[in-house]
């Protein structure tokens, strides 16, 4: 039975956008925890922050990230995963994690060009630069805590694609 391959990091590393294509070439299926948490609320994320606050926010992640659980699944996750020792011990058992690992200011350029798509609050309320600093200091390391294996996501989509695949494999071989 193949594991489910969790794709974990902070918003921007191209979690929905790999783990889409990554799918594909796998001929698994991909579900997306955020998508997962909108679709059965009918409420954006911003929305379910405004009305619930973070931590209301944080419960509903970890029963989505539960309800999309299944074998041959890419499992793109909210960049806040992780901050819940409780969804790392279970994504870590589960199945592959994988952290796709990008510099701060890679991430905040891919957020500022397309802001549309970003429908989450920023954090502090301050420029997306300095957050993505702020947010990277406190998360990589339990991104590096909670992963399997951690790819470089500054790369082409398609590139990122195939590392994941290669080290699949070699873990797999050996
Ligand atoms: P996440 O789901 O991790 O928040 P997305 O997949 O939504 O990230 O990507 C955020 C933005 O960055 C999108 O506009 C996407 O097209 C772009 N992007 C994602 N991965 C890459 C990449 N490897 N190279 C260049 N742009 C990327
Ligand atoms: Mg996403």
């Amino acid at each position: 039975m193949s594991l489910p391959i969790y794709l974990i990091g902070a918003r921007g590393c191209g979690k929905t956008t790999v783990g889409q294509a990554l799918a594909t070439a796998l001929g698994y299926a991909f579900s997306d925890t955020d998508r997962h948490l909108q679709q059965t609320t009918r409420r954006t994320v911003a929305d379910i922050v405004a009305e619930e606050g973070w931590d209301g926010f944080r419960h509903r992640e970890s029963q989505s990230l539960q309800a999309v659980t299944a074998p041959a699944t890419v499992i793109a996750t909210g960049g806040g995963m992780v901050l819940a020792v409780e969804n790392r011990n279970y994504m870590r058992e589960k199945g592959q994690v994988i952290y796709l690992n990008a510099e701060a200011g890679v991430l905040a350029a891919r957020l500022e060009a397309y802001p549309e798509q970003e429908q989450r609050p920023t954090l502090t309320g301050r420029p997306i630069a300095d957050e993505m600093v702020e947010v990277l200091a406190a998360r990589d390391a339990l991104y590096q805590e909670a992963s399997h294996y951690v790819i470089n996501a500054m790369q082409h989509p398609d590139s990122v694609v195939e590392d994941i695949i290669n080290i699949l494999a070699l873990a797999r071989a050996s």
